[in-house]
Order: C-alpha cells, then sequence, then structure tokens
C-alpha cells in the first residue's frame, strides 16, 4: 500500500529531526497533503496506528492531516480555480492547460510535544 511507505518516510523524517535534540518522543505529526498527491487522509491515519506503535518516539503520538486544496492558472485566460472540484478543467473557458500553484505539497508542517 502506497501509504505505508509514505508514513514510513514521515516516520524516518520524524526520527531525523529530532536527533540530537533532547527530545524522545512526540505526541502530534502534523502532515500537509495536497489533494493532487492522491494520498487519501483516512489510510494514512489507519495505517498511522500501526506504524507509530513500531517506533518508540511515534508510540502513542497522533497523525494530524491537513488537506491541501488544488490551485491553478488557466493558461489561456489567466482564471485562477480549484483543480479537483473541476475536474482539471478551466470552468470559464474549458481550457485543460494550466499552471498549477498548489495541491502537490507532502510536507511535516509540524511535530508537537505536549509538556
Ligand atoms: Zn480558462
Amino acid at each position: 500500500m502506497h501509504e505505508v511507505s509514505l508514513l514510513l518516510n514521515v516516520a524516518e523524517l520524524v526520527r531525523e529531526t529530532i536527533e540530537g535534540t533532547d527530545i524522545a518522543h512526540v505526541d502530534e505529526v502534523v502532515l500537509e497533503i495536497g489533494d493532487l498527491t492522491g494520498v487519501i487522509p483516512a489510510f494514512m491515519i489507519d495505517g498511522y496506528s500501526y506504524i507509530s506503535d513500531e517506533y518508540e518516539f511515534l508510540k502513542g503520538s497522533e497523525l494530524i492531516i491537513n488537506q491541501i486544496k488544488s490551485r491553478g492558472i488557466c493558461s489561456d485566460c489567466g482564471m485562477e480555480f480549484a483543480i479537483v472540484e473541476n475536474e482539471g478543467i478551466c470552468p470559464s473557458c474549458g481550457s485543460v492547460s494550466k499552471t498549477v500553484l498548489s495541491g502537490q505539497e507532502f510536507v511535516i508542517k509540524e511535530i508537537r510535544i505536549k509538556e
């Protein structure tokens, strides 16, 4: 499953981030995921409960996903529009030619530690 390998990457990134600090355990990991990535947040959350158990520093932590809506600018008429909602087609002129502004994100936005 695609989401599992993504989650393993996330775990490795968290490990790298806290390595060399005095942080031994994190409580929340916040991801920003664009809707053009095709990643399904519900699958990520499901998989996380298993993955997080495999890592001492993630045990019992929570995954929070902020989904970023994709936006693009039509190359023909210049209108900015939501890509996924419009199935990639400019709602103003019907063109499929566009510049993608957002929606391809896959980043760890924040790692939270509760006191
Ligand atoms: Zn257009």
